[in-house]
């Protein structure tokens, strides 16, 4: 099996406690876990997939414009990846194995090259982390699932904002999308 790791959204935006759509303390509460499976699948020689919402603010066109605060505008603090992770990824860039990529929806599938950068590899068994469980996670791993990766949800390394999401989510990656969860 070749492996692969997607850190999905692990933004100050998102994570941080003035971030503009922060899921809070959960969200903060999984930095070390991220940043210690980051290493743990760069060691091994897998690969560390960052997907990282990005967006215009008040983009008319887009839909999320009408639901949510300006966030993860690109170049902002906000979109800056969060707290030890930030540095993790600052000292391994430029390995081949590890790629930060814009997205502008929830999945991280969305108008991305993600499922050819996995076939090119050979990557079988997709691992997913990051935040929020209930929105991008979730939208992600339903991708995942249509395109025929198996799937590991690490639950000690996902979080949300929304009270049930994280008990719902985990629920729906189990029973409907035959995820692993560990
Ligand atoms: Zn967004």
């Amino acid at each position: 099996m070749t492996k692969a790791l997607l850190i999905i959204d692990y933004t100050n935006d998102f994570v941080a406690p003035t971030g503009a759509l922060t899921a809070g303390a959960p969200a903060q509460a999984i930095s070390a876990r991220i940043t210690q499976l980051a290493a743990q699948f760069y060691a091994a020689g897998d690969f560390v997939f960052l997907p990282t919402d990005v967006h215009t603010p008040g983009d008319p066109f887009h839909p999320e414009t009408k639901l949510f605060p300006p966030h993860n505008v690109r170049g902002s603090w906000g979109r800056a990846l969060y707290g030890e992770l930030a540095d993790w990824y600052t000292a391994h860039a430029d390995e081949a194995n590890v790629t930060l990529f814009d997205k502008t929806r929830y999945s991280s599938f969305a108008g991305t090259p993600l499922d050819l950068w996995l076939r090119e590899r050979g990557v079988d068994d997709l691992h997913l982390v990051g935040v929020c469980t209930d929105i991008c996670v979730l939208h992600t791993a339903v991708d995942a699932y249509n395109l025929n990766y198996p799937l590991t949800i690490h639950q000690d390394a996902v979080a949300t904002f929304k009270p049930g999401g994280q008990e719902w989510a985990l629920d729906h990656f189990k029973t409907v999308l035959n995820a692993t969860i560990v």
